[in-house]
């Protein structure tokens, strides 16, 4: 093939210039002798015109162009007379490279419900809609790199397979090479792990973050991003069992450092996606979320509030508002008392802090109060929960107390202890999920529409 020039990368410069350009015919329109080609190569949202006149000795076959069909077309850079796109095409060749028999293709120019999309996953990509998605995604991957690696924080890449179960919550998938149908026991009637592949009991992880604290105690500022599972049964709008997951880690630091880094990350990543994908997001504001610019903008400028939990309790108990689940301190906030926070009440972004410690995770620095721990959650509108995070307990005496109670001393984690044994510092991290900023900044509302292929309860096509 000759020379490939992406749609994206036409400008001014290329004016009365003849270039190649290869992609996906969108929809063909004819008028008297002229047809209208709209061109795609997932480059940019729109695509780009290009118009074949029927002096083209292929004409014909032009002039049946079907949704779908793979073309080259070879053509001058024009300034385009049509309202809303810059330049155009005038072709003087176009070669189809690969046909697309029209009727049976699925995708038809007329709107597809999103449910119907992930039916067809291996050719949603193809739509406007997760076209403009999976650009953000990519930008926004991209920035959550750039973020970090320019505040010299180390990439880390943590094990998928994992004996640790480091939210304690049990939600695993297991991991074996035993067969199935023929289990080894011991005396008890146990399945006998000592003869799987690993000598023990392994699971996909549910979290980087013990591994990043290991890193994190050698390197200072360490980040992971990669992906997590979780087989929580839990059918909704926003939980995946296999998601990916950036689990930053910074010594020295405590709670109120890490506040500031947050913010500063989450506007950061908003910033790059409005600076580059003005195109994508007033796509998807017109067809999706009526508010998105507006909302991006507004966390993008706003300072976040921070309230500690004791005092949203109370904010939740004297709103008068009737929620579903009862509010009392120690109850674990749902997404009506998160999103009644952040949208109504302060009306930004919400950095809840300073959780009853009987409600999280084992590892999180116990306060001067002995009731509550060092802990964060960032609450979006929209959304709810985005990120959790804390400081970690650093006290060898108090975080050995803490696994006793949990059930958790022994070999597997006594490395961890090491890291309170060994030079032990402040430390604290925070848990992104990475889906679920991708459906905020896109305003999509269902998290299967903003990952390739889905994993769900009951689903693993494609
Ligand atoms: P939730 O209460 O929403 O289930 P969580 O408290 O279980 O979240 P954490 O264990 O704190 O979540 O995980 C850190 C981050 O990972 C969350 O803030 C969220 O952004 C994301 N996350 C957690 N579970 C899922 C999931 N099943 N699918 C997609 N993202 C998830
Ligand atoms: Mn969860």
């Amino acid at each position: 093939m000759t020379s490939r020039l992406r749609i994206s990368s036409i400008n001014e410069k290329l004016l009365n210039q003849s270039v190649t350009l290869n992609g996906w015919v969108r929809t063909r329109r004819g008028s008297k002798g002229i047809s209208f080609i709209q061109l795609y190569d997932g480059s940019n949202q729109n695509g780009i015109q290009a118009v074949a006149d029927e002096v083209l000795e292929n004409y014909e076959e032009i002039s049946k162009l079907t949704t779908g069909t793979s073309v080259s077309i070879i053509g001058k850079v024009v300034e385009s007379p049509a309202k809303g796109q810059a330049f155009e095409i005038h072709a003087e060749e176009v070669r189809v490279i690969g046909a697309s028999s029209g009727d049976l293709y699925p995708l038809q120019k007329k709107g597809h419900t999103l449910e119907f999309l992930r039916e067809i996953a291996h050719l949603r990509p193809r739509t406007n809609t997760l076209g403009a998605v999976f650009r953000l995604r990519n930008t926004l991957s991209w920035a959550i790199h750039s973020f970090f690696q320019e505040r010299d924080f180390l990439y880390v890449q943590t094990p998928i397979i994992t004996a640790n179960d480091a939210e304690g919550a049990g939600e695993m998938f297991h991991v074996t090479a035993l067969d199935l149908e023929n289990l080894p026991r011991n005396p008890e009637g146990k399945v006998d792990y000592s003869k799987d592949f690993f000598g023990t009991d392994v699971s996909l992880t549910v979290s980087g973050q013990l591994g990043a604290e290991v890193f994190a105690l050698a390197f200072t500022d360490v980040y992971t991003f990669g992906p997590t599972f979780r087989a929580e049964n839990s059918n909704t709008s926003r939980h995946l069992a296999e998601f990916w997951m950036i689990e930053p880690e910074m010594a020295f630091t405590d709670l109120q450092g890490m506040l500031v880094l947050t913010e500063e990350f989450l506007k950061y990543v908003i910033g790059v996606c409005l600076e580059r994908h003005e195109e994508e997001l007033e796509f998807l504001q017109k067809m999706y979320e009526p508010k998105l610019l507006e909302t991006l903008h507004h966390i993008h400028q706003t300072q976040f509030e921070t309230l500690t939990y004791t005092e949203a309790i109370d904010i939740l108990q004297k709103s008068g508002e009737s929620f579903e689940f009862p509010v009392k301190w120690g109850i674990d906030l749902q997404s009506e008392h998160e999103r009644f926070l952040t949208e109504k009440h302060v009306k930004k972004p919400l950095n809840l802090i300073d959780y009853p410690a009987e409600i999280k995770a084992f590892y999180m620095k116990q306060n001067a109060d002995g009731k509550t721990v060092a802990a964060m959650d960032v609450l979006f509108p929209r959304l709810g929960e985005i990120v959790g995070g804390s400081q970690r307990e650093d006290s060898l005496e108090t975080l050995s107390r803490k696994m006793k109670e949990h059930g958790l001393l022994g070999e597997t984690y006594d490395w961890y202890l090491d890291l309170r044994r060994f030079g032990s510092v402040p430390h604290s991290g925070f848990g992104l999920g990475f889906e679920r900023l991708v459906q905020f900044v896109s305003g999509m509302k269902n998290i299967r529409d903003v990952i390739p292929f889905p994993r769900v309860p009951g689903n693993a096509n494609f």
